[in-house]
């Protein structure tokens, strides 16, 4: 990251420099050939585009275009940070702008020093289901904690991740996979939440993946030993095991077939009852947030959930259920 130092604390030389610099801006301002431009947005297209589409890190675009990789990362954010505030990027040099032209997808990803993140990142994944938590983790790859938190959510277009970071990752992972984070120092705390977080996401932890199976691109965790089928599922039911990704397909293609809520529905029979958010939700014993997202259609409850919620507005489950054909046709 770039630092700014206050004028009052800049050393005789740097103070010259600094005098030097402003001098001549001014000159070319005056000769009407300003250094700078504001017309920035075309160029920020570009490399937000090569950045979050494409997945190009920053650092191979430094490597190509020689600029500087805290100018590109401002760019693509859009401001820099200044003594803790935030300030707009609105300008570059004219020679930053035309080099940054020169970034091309193929120019920045052959380098060979990268590969397909994933391997890494279900490594990084079951590491946080164990109760690694992402700044330690960080801590021992000797990276940032936001970058690695985007590559271990896959966020921000991280496709690829440098080889050296890969072997890293699988060095940590081979390493601590068997080990208790208590062992080396976690708190209860950070085990907690670096759990809780891998639930939330459904983090495969290590017993879910074997040697041939991590780096795979179209493996599937095997959560159960047959995930991805009814038998798979029933066996999450069975051993609560939290549902992964495949096994929540086949349960909703069973909910599909059998019972969706119909967010209007649920709101007509509300209003029919008179019974609102807040009351609703503390009669089921869930969160408000929960009765928004099913009355706006953004998340279907269970078919137990139904049921109950139902009883509590004082109507047939069937009369909250979506139509068999339309349930049908949207699927
Ligand atoms: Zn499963």
């Amino acid at each position: 990251m770039s630092t700014y130092t206050r004028r009052a604390e800049l050393t005789p030389e740097q103070l010259r420099r600094v005098r030097q610099d402003a001098k001549r801006r001014r000159v070319l301002l005056s000769l009407g050939a300003p250094s700078r431009t504001n017309s920035i947005d075309e160029v920020q297209r570009h490399v937000r585009q090569l950045y979050f589409d494409r997945g190009i890190p920053v650092s191979a675009m430094a490597r190509q275009s020689g600029v500087n990789r805290d100018t590109i990362m401002h760019l693509i954010r859009g401001f820099r940070v200044v003594q803790g505030e935030r300030v707009p990027v609105t300008g570059l040099l004219r020679s930053t702008l035309d080099k940054l032209w020169t970034i091309t997808p193929d120019g920045a990803s052959v380098d060979g020093r990268r590969r397909p993140s994933h391997g890494t990142r279900r490594r990084l994944q079951a590491l946080c289901a164990l109760g690694f938590d992402c700044t330690w983790q960080a801590a021992r790859l000797n990276v940032c904690p936001s970058n690695l938190n985007a590559l271990v959510l896959g966020t921000r277009g991280r496709q690829f991740v440098l080889a050296a970071t890969a072997e890293a990752a699988a060095a940590l992972y081979d390493k601590y996979q068997h080990v208790d984070p208590r062992d080396v120092g976690r708190g209860e705390r950070q085990i907690k939440a670096a759990k809780t977080r891998a639930a939330q996401h459904s983090f495969a932890p290590p017993w879910c993946w074997d040697e041939d199976t991590i780096d795979d691109p179209n493996a599937i965790p095997e959560w159960t030993g047959a995930c991805g089928t009814a038998r798979g599922y029933a066996i999450h039911m069975r051993d609560r095991i939290p549902l992964c990704q495949a096994c929540r397909e086949i349960r909703r293609k069973k909910d599909g077939e059998a019972s969706v809520l119909d967010p209007d529905k649920l709101a007509s029979a509300m209003a029919g009852s008179g019974i609102g958010i807040a009351d609703l939700a503390v009669s089921l014993g869930c969160s408000k947030q929960a009765i928004y997202a099913w009355r706006s259609g953004d998340y279907v409850p269970r078919s137990q959930s139904i049921d109950r919620v139902a009883r509590a507005l004082g109507v047939r489950p069937a009369d909250l259920l979506r139509d068999r054909a339309q349930s049908r046709g949207e699927l």
